[in-house]
């Protein structure tokens, strides 16, 4: 098991957990557990982290993540559940819909 990174909140941790998976990278989201502690813990200790079951995927799982980030950053209310969706997704996170085009 390998560290990877730490993820904003829990929804994105499972976004880049599953996508991953989906890559043929195992990762896991690893800390969510803390979070019903967590007023009692610095807020740092709280968020969730990707955890890379090889260490060996660690440079391409990274660049992984990185061209993810370079993807225009948007945030959008979901117009199907009202969620709000950040990070550059274009697929809702709790209901599977798709970003409205304008
Ligand atoms: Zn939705």
């Amino acid at each position: 098991m390998r560290r990877l990174v730490r993820a904003p909140n829990a929804a994105i941790a499972q976004i880049w957990a599953d996508l991953l998976c989906e890559a043929g990278y195992p990762a896991t989201v690893e800390r969510l557990q803390l979070s019903s502690v967590a007023g009692e813990l610095p807020p740092d200790q709280c968020l969730p982290e990707i955890w890379l079951r090889h260490a060996e995927h660690e440079a391409a799982a990274r660049e992984l993540l990185a061209e993810l980030e370079r993807l225009p950053q948007r945030r959008w209310h979901c117009p199907a559940c009202g969620e709000l969706v950040e990070g550059g997704f274009e697929q809702c996170w709790a209901c599977g819909a798709l970003m409205p085009r304008d």
